[in-house]
């Protein structure tokens, strides 16, 4: 999914998109430091086109009472929201639309508990009042900042999606409307302030495009727009080599090319969308992640790799692995997709999968609890002969590694190698893979992670 392909095309360097993620977006103090950002940015002669997430944990609180039928999550959200209203001022138009938008998303939500049916377009509306009042503190404390702003969301923004609710996509003519959209305001020197992550269908319904998406809003506005960067401000300075929790020496890492990042984001190292990165690859637009504490450091992802050849490591879990024996298997057409299948009609997502060139089992990982669902069908199979047993090994986790340099023999053969002495249970690469999954006990998996992040502050430092 990506923006208009560029061709030759060379893009605006004075336009950078700035994304705001919900967790610096907490409070009215928030909003502020944030319409300062932007200040300094034009400042220095940039021309910012802004994307705001929804305040801290609104999201989550309306996704809860939207599951929970719970009205509390919902007064809670109120409550920060006019904390923040009064905390910027009182009557302007923005904060009078903050208002009447809560009051629009108490009257939504009685209205659904009362109907409780839904076919997901209720659930994209309700969530979308987080992002839709949160354009609105945004322009308010932009223009206290002397700033002229003008708050978007939809078809307002060009953002219109088919009608897949919670993972909408943008139309294809879409990239031609947020041009449109757009252009004007910057023309006029106003600074856009879009909603993220929501969009609005061709017959006007309002559309979510999944956990995160306000990154994903950011890249494809600025893949449409040709602008010469994306700012992803967050909560911490940058993309981590592994987990600061896990390891306190972790650092940031310098750059990632979009094809890492992608890695990154699917295996979950930070929470990207999953789409973030995709309407940038192989464009000249660049992308800081970085936070407004420190500016000393930050992640700058673009096309093209650059060293440490090795990037990130993940530990995943908890995770089950199955193991599926039986000599019958061996050569036998369709045993993988029959097992497979077993599978997806359980409703079981399997995360990574292992066969030996023996043929004589098949492996399977899965998250923690679902391989319950697949037992009584593998026991069937059991009994038919088709397999001869099967054992599923519970607590175990991943532990993987991401880098361009594993594609290189030296780097896979000196990072293969750090797995001695570890009881690896499964391993998995491909021949294109940016990434080694390893499957081990917990333990053992952080272990083997551990001896990757090591490999890579090594690079990092020399
Ligand atoms: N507010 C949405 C979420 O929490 C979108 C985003 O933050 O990117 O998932
Ligand atoms: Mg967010």
């Amino acid at each position: 999914m990506r923006g208009d392909p560029l061709g030759n095309k060379s893009v605006e360097r004075q336009l950078v998109v700035v994304k705001f993620g919900g967790s610096v977006l907490a409070c009215e103090r928030d909003y502020i430091r944030a319409s300062h950002y932007v200040r300094e940015l034009l400042e220095q002669g940039l021309k910012p086109i802004v994307v705001v997430s929804a305040t801290k944990n609104t999201t989550q609180d309306i996704l809860d009472a939207y599951d929970e039928m719970n009205t509390r999550k919902i007064e809670m959200v109120k409550a920060r929201h006019e904390s923040i209203v009064s905390g910027l001022g009182r009557n302007s138009p923005n904060l009078n639309e903050v208002q009447r938008l809560l009051e629009e998303l108490e009257k939504t939500f009685s209205a659904y508990k009362l109907l409780s049916l839904d076919n997901g377009s209720i659930k994209d509306l309700l969530v979308s009042f987080g992002e839709r009042m949160s354009i609105h503190l945004m322009t308010e404390a932009l223009e206290q900042a002397g700033i002229n702003a003008v708050a978007l969301y939809g078809r307002k923004a060009g953002i219109v999606t088919n009608e897949k609710f919670g993972e909408a996509m943008p139309v294809r003519e879409c990239c031609e409307l947020v041009k449109q959209a757009l252009s004007r305001h910057i023309k006029a020197g106003i600074v856009p302030v879009i909603a993220g992550f929501i969009g609005e269908s061709v017959s006007g319904r309002i559309t979510t495009m999944g956990r995160g998406g306000s990154d994903f809003t950011a890249t494809y506005i600025a893949s449409c727009m040709l602008a010469g960067e994306v700012q992803l401000i967050t909560n911490v300075p940058g993309v981590f080599t592994g987990d600061p929790k896990l390891f306190p020496n972790a650092r940031v890492v310098p750059t990632l090319s979009y094809e890492e990042a992608i890695e990154l984001s699917h295996l979950g190292g930070k929470r990207f969308h999953p789409r973030t990165f995709e309407p940038l690859i192989n464009t000249p637009i660049i992308t800081r992640v970085r936070s407004l504490d420190e500016r000393s450091r930050e992640t700058i992802i673009k096309s093209g790799v650059s060293p440490p050849s090795l990037k990130a490591t993940i530990v995943t879990g908890p995770l089950e692995l199955i193991t599926v024996r039986g000599t019958g298997m061996v050569g036998r057409l369709g045993t993988a997709a029959r097992i497979m299948s077993l599978f997806s009609s359980a409703g079981v997502n399997i995360m990574a999968i292992g066969q030996p060139i023996s043929e004589t089992s098949i492996n399977l990982v899965v998250e923690k609890g679902t391989s319950n669902r697949v037992l009584e069908p593998l026991r069937e199979l059991v009994s038919s002969h088709y397999i001869r047993d099967f054992e599923v090994i519970r607590n175990v986790a991943s532990a993987s590694v991401i880098g361009y340099g594993l594609r290189d023999p030296r780097v896979l053969g000196r990072t293969l190698t750090l797995l001695k002495d570890k009881h690896v249970l499964m391993l998995v690469k491909g021949p294109l893979d940016l990434s080694i999954s390893t499957i081990a006990d917990e333990k053992t998996a952080i272990d083997i992670a551990r001896e990757f992040h090591g490999a890579i502050l090594e690079q990092i430092e020399h």
